[in-house]
């Protein structure tokens, strides 16, 4: 079906003349009717040695004479003028847009493109990329909150030895977790100090939330977990740069207002749950069994009341590591079981076998 080399639109054919086709062991004969083509199989025999005086290497083989397609990736289409292309533009939302233009314009004119998919809706639903409009916004010469803009990728922290402020990929993993708890944290280069990997590599294409406080679209690592954690966090979730705005906290047991230093470091994290230090002392002294309704967090040692912080294995919502729901390890047959429950639940010690 090619004319001048160009695709001609090919929805319904007609074939215009019936051809027989003979084979070895294969006769048929074309109907002249619309829209069928019938591929017949076929045999072709050739010889390796075909340049030699006298050939031996003979070479047979049978099959239907189908090959697949000349396809090729936006990419590898980059520069080609191509006669004619059909073009597949329904993107995800990973792919570059310039996609589309490297694709489209592979061809002289429209009528040598056909279009598989076009472009999906939600493409220019979108807004602009980030990249690019924060260009055009130099370039118009408009003011732009760099730090703000730095921080949602790459949130920043001061080393507790060094006291230099460093992004998240110089420190490691369970430094941050501290950093983002609003408690000191060393970065990688005090701690491999006779030499070693002072930063780490992050994950690019991550997910962005968007803070409730400054209303930027942030990186999982800038807010602290207790706020990721809370009850219908979409609506409330703060990151950690506005949180460390705040002077002071009501405490949730003696209801007064303190300032921020009469409070446990991380107690900014989950505002709801803060409990001043006088509060916290009066429990300390106190027997496991007389603190009733209070729980000490294994990790950073501060003492929460259980009614207004979710305790996940013993730990703050700040500590707690992330682990599969429902997940469970027996304490006496060491068996591993699941059992969904509320993530408000204490977490299971025995089997069902073993309670
Ligand atoms: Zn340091
Ligand atoms: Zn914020
Ligand atoms: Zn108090
Ligand atoms: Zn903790
Ligand atoms: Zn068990």
């Amino acid at each position: 079906m090619q004319k001048d080399n160009r695709l001609i639109r090919v929805t319904v054919g007609e074939v215009v003349g019936g051809t027989h086709v003979h084979s070895q062991t294969f006769t048929a004969v074309l109907v002249p009717e619309p829209g069928l083509y019938p591929v017949t199989r076929q045999t072709k025999v050739w010889f390796l040695d075909g340049g030699r005086p006298k050939p031996v290497l003979r070479i047979s083989r049978t099959q239907i004479p189908l090959v697949p397609a000349y396809a090729i990736t936006a990419h590898g289409s980059q520069g080609k003028t191509l006669p004619a292309a059909m073009a597949d533009f329904n993107v995800d939302r990973w792919t570059d847009i310039t996609f589309g233009t490297v694709a489209g314009s592979r061809v002289r004119s429209r009528e040598d493109i056909l279009i598989l998919r076009p472009f999906p809706l939600w493409l220019f639903q979108r807004g602009a990329p980030e990249g690019p409009e924060l260009l055009l916004k130099t370039l118009r010469g408009e003011k732009i909150d760099w730090v703000n803009y730095r921080e949602a990728r790459a949130p920043s922290a001061p080393c507790q030895q060094c006291k230099v402020v460093k992004p998240v990929d110089y420190f490691a993993d369970a430094q941050w977790d501290k950093a983002r708890a609003n408690l000191p944290a060393t970065c990688l280069t005090c701690i491999h100090k006779d030499g070693g990997a002072c930063k780490r590599k992050m994950p690019s294409n991550v997910e962005r939330l968007r803070c409730i406080g400054c209303g930027f679209e942030k990186v999982e690592h800038a807010f602290p977990r207790a706020q990721l954690r809370q009850p219908r966090a979409e609506e409330r979730r703060n990151c950690i740069a506005c949180l460390k705005n705040v002077s002071e906290l009501t405490c949730s047991q003696c209801a007064e207002v303190k300032p921020l230093k009469e409070f446990h470091l991380s107690a900014l994290t989950l505002p709801w749950a803060a409990a001043c230090q006088s509060c916290q002392d009066a429990v300390r002294g106190k027997a496991r069994r007389l603190r009733a309704g209070w729980e000490k967090c294994r990790g950073c040692a501060a003492f929460l009341p259980t009614s207004s912080a979710v305790y996940i294995n013993q730990r703050c919502p700040n500590c707690a590591a992330d682990r599969k729901w429902g997940k469970h390890t027996c304490l006496r047959c060491k068996r591993k079981w699941s059992e969904n429950s509320a993530e408000e639940q204490i977490r299971k010690r025995f089997c069902p076998n073993c309670r």
